[in-house]
């Protein structure tokens, strides 16, 4: 699960972090009142959308040779001027799609004189099967293109789960970061204390781009990016709370009432499966014979037909889905109780597109029967390469 900036810095500051002092708002008319909370005289006007690059993005309402997402302002009228020229409209950034994401949300922050921008990134490092540090002195841009270009700028530090952050580990990011003075000073609690938030919440993913080093040579996490463990948030209400379902994909939200594992991606065969491993070998045979997924649905092992029809009908409501491709191995599932789920949603919703199926296990032979006599334009097929194979055929 993501969250918003705004909310990553109210978690990260309960830990210690630096963070600015800012407002988040909603509508423009807040936006006085929020900038005459903060000291002043430079504030800074940030969209509040799941995805980075903000700053460089573009929106669709304005001319192109408008600012971008995150804007500084040097007076309260400043303020409320860019809040009105951002608030409803549409942020497209390398991380959004094409079709951007509506800013509902404005966090107007206290303005920091930056001296130089860092990177630092806290992930779970599966080759160590630690928790790592990743950090580096060329903040603030694209770091993908620093890892590209420049490798050796990038740092990591993985941690001893049984030590925690050292004195020793906060010396090796420190070094990484070239930091010195008050800067190092402030390392030495704001590691710990970062870490200690990546623990304690369950994050997936923690991302401070950038973390400045202040004209006055103090530390201050700028810009936070955070993600949690889904399957560990029974255990953080407090979090929990923090999700913003406007910023999902409306079909996730609704397999996720289910209970379904659903995934939007962007081609145009859909895709109902049962479990995990099936799902990543459906989607390969797929891009093997030259399609592209427009998603996936994995409706786990123990689905009824209401479920199945749900999986079904979640499918087809993506537009962009041209064919559908049922791959079912029955094992605790079954077979008959995949074609009945099936054939009631399109009984439902009607079949548009081709649907080719892939029955396999337990019940295989009675779910082919019922697919057969259900009168509809079912292909069957025999095998994984003979479905896919028939899919990519039928889209064309
Ligand atoms: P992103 O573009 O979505 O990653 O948003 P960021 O929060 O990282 O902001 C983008 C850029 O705006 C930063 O890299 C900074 O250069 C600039 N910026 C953000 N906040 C401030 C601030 O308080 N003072 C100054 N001078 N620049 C800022
Ligand atoms: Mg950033």
């Amino acid at each position: 699960m993501n969250i918003h900036e705004y909310q990553a810095k109210q978690v990260l500051k309960a830990f210690g972090a630096p963070v600015a002092e800012g407002v988040a708002i909603t509508s423009a008319d807040q936006a006085e009142a929020a900038a005459k909370q903060l000291p002043g005289p430079l504030y800074v006007v940030k969209s509040q959308i799941h995805a980075g690059g903000r700053g460089k993005g573009k929106f669709k309402e304005l001319p192109a040779d408008a600012k971008g997402g995150v804007r500084l302002a040097f007076s309260i009228e400043d303020v409320v001027k860019n809040a009105k020229d951002m608030l409803g409209n549409t942020l497209v950034t390398a991380q959004t799609t094409d079709a951007g994401k509506q800013v509902n949300r404005l966090y107007i922050e206290d303005g920091a004189d930056i001296s130089r921008e860092l990177y630092l990134s806290i992930l779970v490092d599966r080759a160590y099967g630690r928790i790592a540090f990743v950090v580096s002195t060329e903040g603030g841009m694209d770091i993908e293109a620093v890892a590209h270009d420049t490798p050796e700028k990038i740092i990591t530090v993985v941690i001893d789960p049984t030590a925690g952050v050292t004195e020793a580990d906060c010396a090796a990011l420190s070094d990484a970061l070239k930091l010195e003075g008050d800067a190092r000073e402030d390392g030495k609690s704001l590691f710990p204390a970062l870490y200690k938030a990546f623990v304690e919440k369950d994050m997936a993913m923690l991302e401070v781009n950038p973390l400045i080093v202040m004209e006055n040579g103090r530390l201050r996490v700028l810009d936070a990016k955070v993600s949690f463990d889904g399957n560990a948030l029974f255990r953080h209400p407090d979090i929990k709370e923090l999700r913003d379902v406007t910023e999902e994909d409306a079909k996730e939200i609704e397999a996720s009432e289910w209970d379904l594992a659903y995934v939007a991606l962007d081609g145009n065969i859909g895709c109902m499966v049962n479990g995990a491993g099936l799902a990543m070998a459906t989607m390969d045979i797929i891009k093997l014979y030259g399609k592209e997924p427009a998603n996936f649905c994995d409706v786990g092992g123990g689905a009824g037909k209401d479920k199945v029809a749900a999986a079904f009908k979640i499918i087809t409501a993506d537009p962009a889905v041209q064919g559908i491709l049922v791959n079912i191995f029955g094992g605790i599932m079954k077979c008959d109780v995949i074609a009945e789920g099936v054939v009631a949603a399109v009984k439902e919703v009607g079949l548009k597109v081709p649907l080719v199926v892939r029955l396999e296990g337990t019940n295989a032979e009675l779910g082919k029967k019922i697919l057969n006599e259900s009168g509809l334009a079912i292909t069957a097929a025999d095998d994984l390469d003979d479905a896919a194979q028939k899919i990519v055929a039928a889209v064309g």
